[in-house]
């Protein structure tokens, strides 16, 4: 099965954060407490799969405050933080979604995100992932973590599934009534 058909029945899309959603980049201030930056593209590209009406999820190793108040924004649908087993992860969100894993997408940039990757139906990596991980992927993004890679991923998907009429109608309808902006 090649990509295109893989990512038409995707319901899911699930996202790694650090390296994927970030460059990589972790400012350490004085006091211990880190700095991340995000990208305004990949953000939009996140509300833009809501408009779709797919799911989107985070599963992450490290565990940061602001990361939820940005999740809750973009209205990711599941956030995993802290954790050490992204498999387990998975399964969870399989669980609370009733979706089959044939129907999740992740992206993810390094080696800790090659289980899930591998038991997903549509797996993409960012340009700079390990090569490892570019191996087992049906889509590889051109652009870096951080840079976009995570709205090439999902408009690459939405253009698969042909999105694009139902994001301009859902979008009009939600910001009419006011629950709904970039
Ligand atoms: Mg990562």
């Amino acid at each position: 099965m090649n990509a295109k058909d893989r990512a038409r029945k995707i319901k899911m899309i699930v996202m790694d954060v650090d390296g994927t959603l970030t460059d990589g980049t972790i400012l350490v201030l004085p006091d211990g407490e880190e700095l991340k930056s995000y990208n305004v593209k990949d953000g939009a590209g996140i509300l833009l799969a809501y408009l779709a009406g797919l799911k989107t999820g985070i599963i992450t190793g490290k565990t940061s405050k602001p990361l939820e108040k940005r999740a809750e924004k973009l209205k990711i649908f599941v956030v995993h933080q802290g954790i050490l087993d992204k498999k387990r992860a998975l399964s969870d969100i399989l669980e609370k979604t009733k979706l089959k894993p044939e129907q999740i997408a992740y992206i993810g940039d390094d080696i800790g995100d090659l289980e899930v990757l591998k038991s997903v139906g549509l797996a993409g990596a960012v340009a700079d992932a390990h090569p490892e991980l570019k191996k087992y992927s049906h889509f590889v993004c051109t652009q870096p973590g951080g840079k976009g890679a995570v709205r090439e991923f999902i408009e690459f998907i939405l253009e698969s599934q042909d999105k694009w009429n139902e994001i301009e109608e859902n979008f009009k309808t939600l910001t009419e009534k006011k629950e709904f902006k970039f």
